[in-house]
């Protein structure tokens, strides 16, 4: 109660209302109150907890690696093994020439990088991003919120950054927006906080075409999607589109926080000279952060945790779509969006699962819709009992 009341007092708030679940524990797909509570956990911190709560690898990759040092030098001086091992490993995963990683702290962080490298790269200012996408929530990221939808998110904000263009996702006729003007198109490969709404591959392929024509750079968001969130380790390999670049964040950094920006060798050099510091950050590619996250992407490829993805996501699919409240299912992997049709059931389903033991979320532009993303880890015999459960509070509805 006391811990309860000292948030509210001391502890910067971004809602009126927030969950205040307080938190003694978690492993796996759970998490645990200190009163003993149960919560499955649907959110995994918003695609963070891909290889499972308290994973017994990342952990003792953690303690090693706090013990072998933790901060020595702004990011970018020194040699540390961890980066090293971790971009070697991430460039040998991604398509293409894309063979080199810039680290950073955050997601927000990592789309700063690549708009920066956009416009440095091209010499052009023109940046463009699809409608309903998000970003982040700096003031380049958040600019890049497409417009109108946006609007309601980055108006208080303004001015942000200038010259950017919204498109929409999967319109083909928007793609001649693309022009000789623009320095990077930003694009999630599947646009989660718009309630997950899939790409055309015909569109992707379209984009990545006119962006070769005109010179842009194509700039693919993974934050949400990469490490094995969609059923491949990368959803442009899903999809088999090379970008210019990645953004990676989340998942990536195991459960620690971390970002990176893949591009090719010659690209990111551009940071190197005119001028030299392109982008620098004190903590960006942390050594404890770097071996919790190649310590998630062995665990991911030593279990075979990706290949799993596609068939879990299936089962909860199908077991839900079968319940007469949900009106469609739109799903990548264990990413899903389950949708109601209305917002004041989905409030008042929130409170069911709180409840019920499951923690769910909606999406920043989809309030008609709860979010199933568990961590990839979670097993065939939960996913039956989560579903008995997130049928029991439907029926409640
Ligand atoms: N990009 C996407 C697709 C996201 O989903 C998010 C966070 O939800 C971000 C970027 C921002 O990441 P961060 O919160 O680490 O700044």
């Amino acid at each position: 109660m006391i811990l309860r009341k000292q948030f509210l007092e001391h502890v910067g708030q971004t809602s009126p209302s927030p969950m205040m679940i307080e938190v003694e524990r978690a492993e796996g797909a759970f998490f645990y109150t200190p009163e003993g509570k149960r919560y499955f956990d649907l959110v995994a911190g918003v695609s963070v907890s891909n290889v499972g709560h308290a994973n017994p690898e990342v952990i003792c990759a953690v303690q090693q690696q706090a013990a072998d040092y933790m901060h020595i030098m702004v990011y970018g001086e020194m040699v540390e093994r961890p980066q090293v091992e971790y971009a070697r490993r991430i460039a040998e995963l991604l398509p293409g020439n894309l063979d080199c990683v810039y680290f950073v702290n955050s997601g927000a962080e990592a789309v700063e990088v690549a708009l920066k490298l956009a416009k440095r790269y091209t010499g052009r200012t023109e940046l463009i991003s699809m409608r309903r996408a998000y970003h982040g929530s700096t003031h380049g990221a958040m600019s890049m919120m497409g417009t109108p939808e946006g609007e309601e998110w980055k108006a208080e904000f303004r001015p942000l950054l200038p010259d950017v263009k919204s498109i929409t996702f999967n319109s083909f006729d928007d793609l001649s927006d693309i022009t000789e003007r623009t320095a990077g198109v930003l694009c999630e490969v599947v646009q989660g906080e718009a309630g997950v709404r899939l790409p055309n591959p015909e569109w992707l392929r379209a984009l990545r075409a006119r962006c070769t024509e005109v010179g842009a750079l194509l700039i693919f968001d993974e934050i949400q999607t990469g490490m094995g969130r969609t059923g491949a380790m990368f959803a442009a390999t899903k999809y088999d589109i090379t970008p210019d670049v990645v953004c990676l964040a989340k998942a990536f950094g195991g459960g620690m926080p971390l970002g990176g920006v893949a591009a090719n060798r010659q690209l990111l050099d551009s940071f190197t000279h005119n001028p030299c510091l392109g982008h620098i950050t004190t903590f960006g590619g942390h050594p404890v952060c770097c071996a919790a996250g190649l310590a998630a992407l062995n665990y991911l490829v030593n279990n075979k945790v990706v290949e799993s993805v596609e068939h879990k996501g299936a089962m909860f699919e199908e077991r839900l779509k079968k319940h007469p409240r949900v009106l469609k299912i739109r799903r990548s992997g264990l990413l899903l969006a389950l949708e109601l049709g209305k917002a004041e059931y989905l409030y008042r389903l929130m409170e069911i699962f709180k409840e019920e033991g499951i923690m769910s979320d909606w999406f920043l532009y989809c309030d008609t819709a709860f979010r199933i993303s568990p961590p990839l880890t979670i097993t065939e015999s939960e996913i039956a009992e989560c579903c008995t459960i997130i049928e029991r509070s439907l029926d409640r509805l």
